[in-house]
């Protein structure tokens, strides 16, 4: 049966629990997850809850989808590098939170009474979190950090959330909102585990579109992690399953101006240490202090993976060398696509390497 559990304390709580982190202050992981079958996907469903057995939601009159997952994957050549480039900007709010939204709404859905919920995102996670609840009638309270882009600001306000707009860092807006969980639901992209359960679709859908078979690495833009940790668990189940047999390696990039995970990894840190974020175009991965940092660290180490940093002005030049290939992303997915440059020489020529194209163009102002 499934049930939350503590990453620190190994406490365990009941999968129907309204509950956001452990009583320790521990991160929550859903765990005991059924497990994936390929004979169980619903492949007339063309969205991620085609692999509904996955996702502990007891009925399907609670499932919120608004045409999720399943996103195309484009085969691309960048910088010399052979891609798989799945277009996650595809999705119905124009990045890949939709996986975890949808996912943590549909459960949030078969809660009783819930009304009001609560989160704190540079944007792209309050604007999908905004949509699916506004789907369902259920009232979002969401606070951001007052530099976020205009576009983004304007897509959360127009989905009808209450938007507060807090100055400062980014923690800031989260300080603000661990505040408002006193009395509401914190329907967090980062904290909530229901959120993180959503993520792995992302690894089912790789596996299933390459034919079953395994890839030999990804390349993730970085702040939280929480996208490629969900992978990562994704792809442990399918091994635990026996449908693939290894893990791929996993290569996180980060901005110079914000690397708090690539300055633990280099040191050998077990845990991320805070550190103070410059500015950067990639407003999207601009996290000092990520609450699942811990897990992602070993995620990187046990796929013998790394991590690399790239500057604004490569983020830039990756952007419109993605334009010119026709395809419009934010900065803080080029920031990928900048790393590329620099991973190439890690990988072999017959590589099959994935890459997300988390967001798309018009979700921030274009850089020059
Ligand atoms: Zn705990």
């Amino acid at each position: 049966m499934a049930k939350f559990s503590c990453t620190v304390c190994d406490t365990t709580y009941p999968p129907d629990a309204e509950i956001w982190h452990c009583e320790c202050g521990g991160v929550l992981e859903m765990t005991d997850l059924p497990a994936f079958d390929r004979d169980a996907i619903i492949k007339e469903d063309y969205t991620l809850w085609r692999y509904r057995h996955t996702l502990c939601l007891e009925k399907d009159e609670h499932i919120v989808s608004l045409g999720e997952g399943f996103t195309s994957m484009l085969e691309i050549n960048i910088y010399g590098v052979p891609i798989h480039a799945k277009a996650e900007y595809m999705s119905p709010t124009g990045s890949y939170k939709d996986r975890g939204a949808s996912v943590m709404v549909s459960h949030l859905n078969s809660f009783d009474k819930l009304r009001w919920v609560v989160e704190d995102s540079s944007g792209n996670a309050g604007a999908s979190l905004a949509a699916y609840a506004a789907s369902v009638g259920l009232k979002t309270r969401i606070y951001v950090p007052a530099e976020a882009s205009g576009p983004k600001l304007s897509q959360i306000a127009i989905y009808g959330a209450e938007l507060h707009t807090v100055e400062g860092p980014r923690s800031a807006a989260e300080e603000a909102a661990h505040e408002a969980t006193n009395k509401d639901y914190y329907a967090s992209h980062v904290y909530n585990p229901l959120f993180l359960m959503g993520l792995r679709t992302f690894a089912y859908e790789v596996v299933e579109q390459l034919g079953w078979t395994v890839p030999d690495n990804f390349v993730f833009p970085v702040g939280q992690g929480t996208f490629l940790l969900g992978a990562y668990r994704g792809f442990q189940e399918m091994l635990a399953a026996g449908i693939i047999d290894r893990m791929p390696k996993f290569f996180a990039v980060q901005t110079r101006a914000c690397d708090p995970i690539f300055q633990a990894f280099r040191r050998g840190f077990n845990d991320v240490q805070p550190l103070a974020a410059g500015r950067t175009v990639a407003e999207g991965i601009r996290i000092t202090d990520p609450p699942r940092g811990r897990q992602v660290l070993q995620a990187l180490r046990e796929s013998e993976g790394t991590v690399l940093t790239v500057t604004d002005r490569e983020v830039v030049r990756a952007q419109r060398a993605m334009a010119r290939l026709g395809l419009f992303i934010e900065p803080t997915s080029a920031v990928a696509v900048a790393g590329l440059r620099k991973l190439d020489k890690m990988l072999d020529d017959e590589d099959v390497t994935v890459m997300p194209l988390t967001g798309g163009g018009l979700k921030a102002p274009v850089a020059s």
